[in-house]
């Protein structure tokens, strides 16, 4: 029997595992935190789909061409042809598994407008379609624990995959409890470890997704791919610990974006767009948002408090929970942060990467949202990913499991060893501090070359004293030990911003204002003895 190690437990974590487990296999799934606590149980606008009742004009078709758009010209067309494809299929399957769909009163599922979108295609469970369909999938994830299919292993982390002559044969984790790494080899591993949020300090987005991970597969020799684009959602308020999310639903119902001058309203993406500049796509929002140089307000009041709380509940509760608002009856104050992450780990169609056996799926991988993701389709691929790997895996090879991965396990020892006692003057928070400081300020949603630079030579210096961190033994190892891979990351993603010498979707550059056909192709990272090089896949090396 086939062994998969999953890593991670969000939805793509648990789609890839419920998946293997159906077609016969044995599959692992780790994670440092149960999947009820991953970042996917915050998504609250809903997932697209034209499912049978859709909108009167809308079609598959339509929904790809809209997510090839969004994407700027540079996500996969077949890539993009099967996700849209599916999208019924998957809507029907989770309800099948209970997630529980807002309907119509004839029972056909509601539909909600996104932004970027042609038609209104997004079906919503409430304002918590994320807490449903991880409900549902650990539901079913359990029953094939019961059957002694998938095997949960909580309180473990990455630290780094078994590769050897370009195949993967799995991965050394940190085990929180016993406090050491341990190997565990598969017939393949699936990485669905979300975001890379941390880079930037409070995003809207979970701390847990800190792109370690990838930064240390790039390290590894995994190639990645698009890290420049980085999505700012426009509406967002702040508190303590994070930027929460104005979910856009509340445009989608009619929600209008304003500034005041001179004592009246001014509905500035309306006067530059038209009737529908609310719902633009997210990029060309933030940066009329940023633009303003004014406290924006976002307005749903004439909606009525009845439909309000029918439809943005979560939304009402929020406002009024953090920030005392009532949305009922005033407009809320929004600025733009950092929400989302089209680029991550390079995989082909079938989600696997330049490595043999190694896939990835969800956040953490670039595939089918080119330069800007449409609202709504991410929870879709993070699904539809697992779907594919799973096929993948089911027809690839079984590992060799001869291979002796002592000098693997000792490395880790002795770098988890290394940790303890260190007096350098560099504690880790202070540098993931810096670092989220450093990327804010240099990969905002308006960069230039000066910036670039200056972000890349703060990340150098971060990077030049990692290995010297002074680390309280009270903290977590983790936090340790990945600190490197999270700065090889945040490298890596401002090089490929500055070798993109034009602007596209989300990734706006002052100095070349526009797009230009030469970088009409997607950007891959890759690194080798601490060289890291880039280049331009024009050849559609991850496109078939
Ligand atoms: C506030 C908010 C609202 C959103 N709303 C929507 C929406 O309405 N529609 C939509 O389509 N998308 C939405 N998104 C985006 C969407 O939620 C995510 O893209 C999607 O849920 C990602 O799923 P995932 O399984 O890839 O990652 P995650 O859900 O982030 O799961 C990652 C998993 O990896 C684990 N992990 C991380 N690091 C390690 C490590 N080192 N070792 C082991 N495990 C690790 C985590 O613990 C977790 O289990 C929203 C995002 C946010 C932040």
């Amino acid at each position: 029997m086939k062994h998969v190690l999953v890593i991670g437990s969000g939805i793509a974590g648990l789609s890839c595992a419920v998946s293997c487990a159906q077609k016969g296999m044995q599959v692992t799934m780790v994670s440092p935190f149960p999947s009820e606590r991953s970042q996917s149980v915050l998504a609250a606008g809903g997932i697209n789909a034209v499912t049978p009742s859709h909108e009167a004009g809308d079609s598959i078709d339509s929904h790809i061409e809209d997510t090839l758009k969004g994407g700027c010209e540079i996500a996969g067309k077949e890539a993009v042809r099967g996700l849209c494809e599916s999208a019924p299929d998957i809507i029907n399957w989770l309800e099948k598994l209970g997630t529980v769909f807002t309907t119509e009163s004839g029972g056909s599922i509601s539909k909600r407008a996104f932004g970027g979108q042609s038609h209104r295609r997004t079906c919503f469970c409430g304002a918590a379609t994320g807490k449903q369909i991880v409900t549902a999938l650990v539901m079913e994830a359990r029953s094939y624990e019961g059957m002694g299919r998938i095997k949960r292993r909580l309180w473990a982390d990455f630290y780094g995959s078994l590769i050897k002559d370009g195949t993967c044969y799995g991965a050394v984790l940190y085990n929180e409890a016993t406090r050491q790494p341990e190997a565990i080899t598969a017939d393949s591993v699936v990485i669905a470890t979300g975001g890379q949020n941390a880079l930037f300090g409070k995003t809207t987005g979970s701390t847990q997704c800190d792109g370690y991970v990838a930064g240390k597969l790039l390290m590894q020799g995994v190639e990645l791919k698009n890290l420049e684009f980085i999505q700012y959602h426009p509406t967002t308020i702040e508190t303590a610990q994070k930027m929460m999310l104005i979910s856009e639903a509340v445009r989608g119902e009619g929600g209008r974006l304003y500034v005041e001058e001179n004592g009246s309203r001014v509905y500035f993406m309306e006067d530059k767009y038209g009737e529908h500049g609310n719902l633009m796509p997210r990029d060309i929002v933030s940066r009329c948002i940023e633009a303003t140089g004014k406290q924006v307000y976002l307005d749903i009041t004439f909606l009525g408090k009845e439909k309000i709380m029918q439809r943005l509940s979560e939304v009402y509760e929020l406002c009024k929970k953090y920030r005392g608002i009532d949305i009922t009856k005033e407009s809320i104050p929004v600025k733009p942060s950092v929400h989302f992450f089209m680029g991550g780990i390079a995989v082909k169609n079938n989600h696997e990467t330049n490595i043999k056996n190694l896939y990835a799926i969800g956040e953490c991988a670039s595939i089918y949202h080119g330069a800007n993701r449409l609202g709504g389709n991410s929870l879709l691929a993070a699904i539809y990913g697992g779907r594919v790997a799973s096929a993948s895996i089911e027809q690839a090879e079984a590992n060799d499991t001869h291979n002796d991965w002592s000098a693997e396990l000792n490395e880790a020892k002795e770098k988890l060893l290394s940790l303890q006692g260190s007096q350098s003057p560099y504690p880790v928070k202070y540098l993931r501090d810096m670092l989220a400081e450093t990327m804010r300020e240099n990969l905002g949603i308006v960069r230039n070359a000066d910036k670039l630079r200056q972000g890349i030579d703060d990340v150098s210096f971060y990077l030049s004293v990692a290995d010297k961190i002074r680390f309280d033994n009270s903290e977590m190892a983790y936090f340790g030990y990945s600190l490197k891979g999270i700065l090889t990351l945040a490298k890596a993603t401002l090089l490929c911003a500055q070798s993109r010498q034009e602007s596209r979707g989300a990734h706006y550059r002052s100095d070349y204002p526009t797009s230009s056909e030469t970088y009409k192709a997607a950007t891959i990272i890759r690194y080798d003895e601490g060289e890291f090089t880039t280049y331009l896949d024009t050849e559609g090396k991850y496109e078939s």
